[in-house]
């Protein structure tokens, strides 16, 4: 298993599970913050294994349906052409997971006369390697920082902001405290911290009842400000798409998926996906202040239809007939309302100048 080269725990022993790793350390120095925990489970978790599709632990839209990538590769494309072809254009994917999406997406936009540089920011040793297999030619980034400061931005994430660490806040007879990882015994469990907290929650908040816990992702937030303030720079647009809500929610969203099903947050770190909901009401006024032009947030589903998917899926049965049941399956699935299409939001940012996006 390959190490993530981040580990804050000091001395590591070859095949400790990462569990014994932050007994240890909680055991010599106290509770961790959530969010360190959440960054070290993932770190370990995408970098020792490819963990998408039916053998893996979970499948995510491009996996489903090459539909997925297709339409998205149309939207950058029209935005680009309407902006003006500026011949100078990378196409930059954060977390491009096997690299379907970039596949389908680049394939389509090739079309169009669109052919991008391309750009992945990937933390995984084991899924670049996968990248690596469909896009020879493509430049890899640790962060968003060291991708060009020149050309036009075509920024595409799908299930990346919800692998990101969330911070929890959480309203004890004390008052505001972080939730951290404690000890029980030998088992990891949720504990509150014992610093007062009241100062980082809003006014509006702060009397909640007790057991109220509020939610922030400061890190999806930061990568937000990073890449709408580059596209309203360079000029360029963006999709971010995740399961979240597009309005403030109270409550834990955490959850660790494991083989397609849902497990402990403690039981295995290192060993299960841990994503959390994505806020998107806290990402569009982040978009505005950048000075970029938020096109707007909404289901996936629709999104998809607005672009065309069910003349798409039409034209691919009519193409290959034998197949025709899988393709409107595979539809049904990223657009109905109880399977992906209404969990699952879209938010679009563009360049000011930039045109309207399709289906927002
Ligand atoms: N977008 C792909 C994969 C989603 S899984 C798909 O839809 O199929 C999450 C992806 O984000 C993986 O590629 C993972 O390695 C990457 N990732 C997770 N945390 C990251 C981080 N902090 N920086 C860069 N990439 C990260």
């Amino acid at each position: 298993m390959a190490d993530s080269g981040m580990d804050v725990t000091g001395r590591q022993e070859p095949g400790d599970s990462l569990a014994d790793i932050f007994t240890r350390l909680i055991r010599n120095t106290g509770p961790i913050s959530l969010a360190h925990y959440m960054a070290e489970s993932n770190a370990r978790y995408y970098n020792s294994r490819d963990p998408l599709g039916t053998g893996g632990d979970f499948i995510t839209a491009p996996e489903i349906s090459q539909m997925f990538g297709e339409l998205i590769g149309l939207w950058l494309a029209d935005m680009w052409i309407r902006a003006g072809r500026d011949e100078r254009v990378h196409y930059v994917e954060f977390g491009p997971g096997r690299g379907t999406l970039a596949r389908d997406a680049l394939t389509a936009a090739r079309r169009y006369g669109l052919t991008p540089e391309i750009h992945f920011v990937e933390t995984s040793t084991a899924l670049k390697a996968h990248q690596l297999e469909l896009h020879e030619h493509a430049v890899w980034h640790a962060d968003f920082s060291t991708v060009p400061s020149r050309g036009v931005l075509l920024v595409v994430a799908n299930e990346f902001l919800d692998a990101l660490p969330v911070r929890q806040l959480v309203r004890t007879a004390q008052g505001w405290r972080e939730r951290m990882v404690g000890l029980d015994g030998d088992s990891l469990v949720a504990v509150a911290g014992d610093r007062p907290m009241d100062a980082a929650v809003p006014e509006a908040r702060r009397d909640a009842p007790e057991g109220s816990l509020i939610e922030t992702c400061p890190a999806a937030a930061a990568t937000i400000f990073e890449v709408a303030g580059r596209i309203a720079q360079q000029g360029g647009a963006g999709l971010f798409f995740d399961y979240g809500h597009a309005d403030p929610r109270l409550g834990s969203t955490m959850q660790a998926v494991r083989a397609h099903r849902k497990v402990g947050l403690f039981d295995a770190p290192g060993e299960a996906d841990i994503t959390a909901h994505v806020d998107f009401s806290a990402l569009a006024p982040i978009v505005e202040a950048r000075g970029a032009r938020w096109l707007g947030t909404v289901e996936q589903g629709r999104w998809l239809r607005a672009l065309g998917i069910d003349a798409r899926a039409e034209a691919l049965a009519s193409f290959a007939p034998q197949h025709s049941q899988a393709i409107h399956a595979a539809k049904n699935r990223l657009t109905d309302e109880a399977q992906m299409g209404t969990l699952f939001k879209v938010m679009g940012l563009a360049a000011p100048g930039w045109p309207d996006g399709a289906g927002f």
